[in-house]
């Protein structure tokens, strides 16, 4: 009987130690400083998905690569069904190498998706997760040793720009990228109650191995936000100190090195978090330090995606409660802030763990260089800004009508979930309308566009004319965060300034001057009141008094010849 049990005992070591070998990722075989190529990622979640049915696989829309995205979903209950999920769980989204030179996440997702399989991780009962495994393919096709000059390995990453040199973390509103379509109705199909997009930093020298941005609590909305500030984020960074894991927010300087201090991230809508924010997900951005070890930092961000997973699955309910609560508190008629700054007249005390920096004689250049001295670490009260405020609030209206014709609009506020209706017959409806009135664009391309921004309008309410089949688009649905940030102008990341709207800035029609001299002074004649505001604008403004050229510019903007579309935006606002 003994002799019985011994050999149980021994097959089951046997088989568990099958199990671990056959199960190591690419990154446990090695010597702790490689990470697996898109290839072997995949194939590696491929094992896991044909061996355990807790996990499914799929794939889900193209990339500009080519490849489509994989989507890996974790569910002890062994269900796939979005629909059915959501009724009664939580899901938690992770997102791995959008940067695909940051490859921490993707190694820390095969291990932790393989220990949930194998019930090295307690199965969470109230939240599925989910977790797409290389984002960025294009990127991480584009394998190199050496785009990423700072970071202290792995010994071969992906490149950060995708497979048509977009970085897909500034596309989530332009949606140039098909990455970002797909990850849209990614989006959407898994609605993620929390969400964490992994990366590496860049930036000073501190002692942190794991930094975070949570999104911008303010941002997200009141119910959620002070949720996010004062529950759960204090609770995971307690739960990572208990794992001998100091983390800080993401080292923000103002100033060259952190000690005088460092602000909140502001992660606006073009960021992942800004985007997930929109639609009330509670994000985090793993910032692990580019001169940690590659296996140190491969370990925090598998400890942050399980201290995650814990928190969500103890308070899978509340969570679900305060998306609901907090999607409930933005409506019609009340303000809503488009444009945030840091509130520097509140600073937060943080105890920060950081190195002394020193200035010295640059050995490369005729410069001064900036060292740290990892040979003083130290622990210092710094100034944390942790608070954000309006600088630009806009009244939510209960509507936008967007005329047919802005079709590339209407598609994606569509593929975002967002309820367009269409006109059913001719309509003169009153409406907020509004002319841009200045605006600032930079001289060289980022990100495939020259954006605008400091954007200003100024708003006029008129009775307008609307045809059959254009669209009305009600604030009062889920993604009404969406709308606003995209539809309003002033909004940071507004399609306008993204170039959406960028026809209506070029004058279409115009006129010879010696021709027009004629008009204008007929015009003038039959019209007192605009030749007293003609001499008053003259007597006010030297320029104007020695530029014939302008004066008759004025006159004509003035008259019925000057064509309406010009700086008109074609969104309008329905207030009542
Ligand atoms: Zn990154």
């Amino acid at each position: 009987m003994r002799f019985f049990t011994s050999l149980l005992l021994l097959c089951s070591l046997t088989i568990l130690a099958q199990n671990q070998t056959k199960y190591d990722t690419n990154f446990e075989k090695g010597n702790g400083n490689q990470s697996a190529t898109y290839q072997e990622t995949i194939a590696y979640f491929q094992l896991l998905a044909k061996d355990f049915k807790t996990i499914q696989m799929k794939t889900m829309g193209l990339t500009d690569s080519g490849e489509p995205l994989h989507l890996v979903t974790f569910n002890p209950d062994t269900t796939f069904e979005f629909e059915s999920i959501h009724k009664n769980k939580a899901v938690l989204l992770i997102n791995n190498g959008i940067h695909a030179g940051e490859p921490d996440g993707i190694d820390a997702s095969m291990q932790f998706f393989r220990d949930l399989a194998l019930g090295k991780i307690k199965a969470p009962k109230n939240t599925v997760i989910v977790c797409i495994p290389v984002y960025n393919i294009g990127g991480a096709l584009n394998r190199n040793n050496a785009t990423r000059a700072n970071q202290n390995g792995p010994e071969e990453y992906g490149f950060r720009g995708n497979a048509r040199n977009y970085d897909l973390n500034r596309d989530f509103i332009k949606s140039d990228t098909r990455n970002t379509k797909s990850f849209v109705e990614i989006f959407h199909l898994t609605n993620p109650d929390v969400f964490i997009d992994n990366h590496v930093s860049n930036g000073s020298d501190y002692q942190y191995k794991l930094t975070y941005i949570m999104t911008e609590p303010s941002k997200l909305g009141t119910v959620l936000g002070s949720y996010l500030k004062t529950e759960m984020m204090p609770s995971l960074v307690s739960d990572l100190k208990k794992k001998k894991i100091e983390t800080t927010p993401y080292v923000n300087t103002f100033h060259e090195t952190p000690d005088q201090g460092f602000a909140q991230f502001m992660d606006s809508p073009r960021y992942t978090t800004g985007y997930t924010s929109l639609f009330n997900s509670i994000g985090f951005v793993v910032e692990t330090h580019m001169l940690k070890k590659y296996s140190d930092r491969v370990k925090v961000t598998y400890e942050f995606m399980k201290s995650t997973l814990e928190f969500t699955d103890s308070n899978a309910f509340a969570i679900k409660q305060k998306r609901k609560e907090n999607e409930a508190q933005f409506q019609p008629n009340q303000s809503y802030t488009l444009q945030w700054e840091v509130d520097k007249s509140v600073q937060e005390p943080f105890t920060f763990l950081g190195y002394e920096a020193g200035y010295k004689k640059s050995d490369a250049t005729t410069g001064q260089r900036l060292y740290y001295d990892r040979t003083k670490p130290f622990k210092k009260e710094v100034p944390f800004f942790s608070q954000y405020k309006s600088v630009k609030d806009i009244t939510i209206p209960k509507a936008y009508v967007i005329p047919r014709g802005f079709w590339h609009v209407i598609d994606l506020l569509k593929s975002n979930g967002i309820d367009c209706q269409t006109i059913q017959k001719d309509t003169l409806i009153e409406v907020e309308s509004y002319r841009i009135v200045d605006y600032k664009t930079p001289t060289s391309a980022y990100e495939g566009h020259y954006n605008h921004r400091n954007t200003v309008v100024k708003t006029t309410t008129k009775k307008l004319a609307f045809a059959k089949g254009d669209y009305i688009i009600p604030t009062q649905q889920k993604g009404i965060k969406y709308i606003l940030e995209t539809l309003e102008p002033e909004a940071v990341d507004s399609f306008f300034n993204w170039n959406f709207f960028d026809p209506i800035l070029q004058q279409k029609e115009g006129y010879s001057d010696y021709v027009f001299e004629d008009t204008a002074a007929q015009l003038l004649n039959d019209n007192p009141k605009l030749k007293s505001e003609l001499e008053a604008k003259k007597q006010t403004e030297p320029d104007f008094l020695n530029n014939p050229k302008a004066q008759l510019d004025w006159i004509y903007k003035q008259s019925v010849y000057y064509e309406k579309a010009h700086l008109q935006y074609p969104v309008y606002r329905i207030i009542n």
